[in-house]
């Protein structure tokens, strides 16, 4: 998973602030690196990126002094292509037709394929990112104008893609036909922005615009905004489930569904579908089961309570030096309040269970905090299946729940009770209908190749 934003001015303007605020709305959605491209006053692109997060690659102060008409920026995860500065975002090329940046969200899935075509043509990769394939494919078109090259190079992709990009000096944004990933189009007088999420325009006062359609390409350029189509035929639509139940934060709109209000109903309808009689009090697991949580609450009319406590300096980079750190675990992150759950029956919501391991923790803290019962309850149906479209979920082998039954899993991860909602409670709650959403990590129903 990754984040991208961009921006287009119609004059040169102090824009790529915006920019680094934006890439610090989507922070979530990568900490391994972060990068910028922008236009210079001669045309010329200029690149700031590194390793890390957002303040420590981008130096901000720099950037406020900068101005440009056309920008683009992009914090990574990486899931395909390891973690090195030479797969940082955006890359950039020069060739026979000009200069072109690009930065992208998602997994091409015959990414390896297309990559030994093009070597088998004399193509050379300096990165191990899938990105960096559009750019070969895009000189490969030789007779074409850039915006025609990326068009038909577009198209030969399968998989995920929601990209951004500066081509001859115009901000490019374009979304895979399946519309796996989310890409949102904002404004702000006559300035435009894309953004992977919509809580990023929030950030710079932008107005929400509209979600860039599954398989169009957006062209802005002079506060003018072109639309085209990829000359593909997508025979359903695929927008990430997961998206809702996990990744993108709950202050973001996606196709017109708010992720709050979608994992509030995910709990409520987990109330009905796996009440707890003996329930006494709901709490969430934070921060992505919280809303669920009292989604759960409200309709069990049971009382909720902020029972655990998450430490928010933990990264994910957070090292585990000594035995004694590493046997912390989950603890070093989520705390629980004694006080509130000793000698109580609790009902734990969570949004999902991946490998089964830090739930297992959270099981055993909440009983050494004195919880006398500890009733599990996942937002989201078991995740049985890898995701092949650019979230970072193991193999099967690793998936708990593609290994255990439900009363395995809850028997592993030592819970009085454990239960999910299934396939069709979600699709619900997305509101969605179903032939539009992608739910293979649940169902393994895949995009055919
Ligand atoms: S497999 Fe799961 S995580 Fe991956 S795109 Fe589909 S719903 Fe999202």
């Amino acid at each position: 998973m990754c984040g991208i934003f961009g921006v287009s001015a119609p004059r040169m303007s102090s824009v790529l602030e915006d920019l680094y605020l934006g890439l610090y709305a989507l922070q979530h959605r990568g900490q391994e690196s972060a990068g910028i491209a922008w236009l210079d006053g001669k045309g010329n692109l200029e690149l700031q990126k590194g390793m890390g997060l957002v303040h420590a690659c981008l130096n901000q102060e720099e950037l406020a002094k900068e101005r440009t008409k056309c920008a683009i920026g992009h914090v990574r995860y990486s899931t395909a292509g390891e973690s090195n500065i030479i797969n940082a975002q955006p890359l950039h090329a020069t060739y026979s037709k000009g200069q072109i940046a690009v930065a992208h969200n998602g997994n091409i899935t015959n990414a390896r394929a297309l990559k030994r075509d093009l070597e088998s043509r004399g193509a050379i990769f300096q990165s191990t990112t899938d990105t960096e394939v559009i750019l070969h494919l895009m000189a490969h078109e030789q007779s074409l104008s850039p915006i025609d090259a990326l068009v038909k190079s577009l198209s030969k992709l399968r998989g995920a893609f929601s990209i951004i990009a500066i081509i001859e000096g115009r901000l490019v944004a374009a979304r895979d036909p399946w519309g796996f990933r989310p890409l949102v189009i904002g404004k702000r007088d006559d300035v435009y922005y894309v953004a992977s999420e919509s809580c990023a325009l929030d950030i710079v006062n932008a107005d929400f615009v509209r979600d860039v359609a599954p398989g169009e390409i957006v062209i802005i350029e002079e506060g003018k905004l072109e639309s085209l189509n990829m000359p593909v035929k997508a025979e359903r639509h695929f927008r990430c489930s997961f998206e809702y139940v996990y990744l993108a934060r709950p202050d973001s709109v996606i196709d017109d569904k708010s992720v709050y209000d979608v994992r509030f109903k995910l709990g409520q309808r987990l109330a009905c579908t796996c009440p707890c009689s003996e329930g006494e009090l709901v709490l969430g697991m934070p921060d992505s089961g919280t809303i669920g949580a009292l989604g759960y609450a409200s309709k069990s009319k049971l009382p909720f309570e902020m029972a655990v406590v998450k430490n928010r300096y933990v990264g994910r980079t957070f090292i585990q030096p000594t035995q004694r750190v590493r046997s912390l675990g989950v603890q070093i992150k989520l705390n629980p309040i004694k006080g509130l759950i000793k000698g109580k029956s609790i009902v734990v919501v969570d949004d999902s269970i991946v490998r089964g391991t830090t739930s297992k923790m959270a099981v055993k803290f909440l009983r050494d905090a004195g919880a006398m019962r500890v009733h599990l309850r996942i937002a989201s149906p078991p995740v049985k299946f890898p995701c092949l479209y650019g979230i970072d979920t193991p193999t099967s082998s690793d998936l708990a729940a593609a290994k255990m039954d439900v009363e395995a899993l809850r028997d592993y991860v030592g819970a009085d009770s454990l239960c999910f909602l299934d396939v069709s409670d979600l699709v619900c709650s997305v509101g969605l209908p179903e032939e539009e959403l992608c739910t293979a990590c649940f169902s393994g129903l895949y995009l055919k190749e």
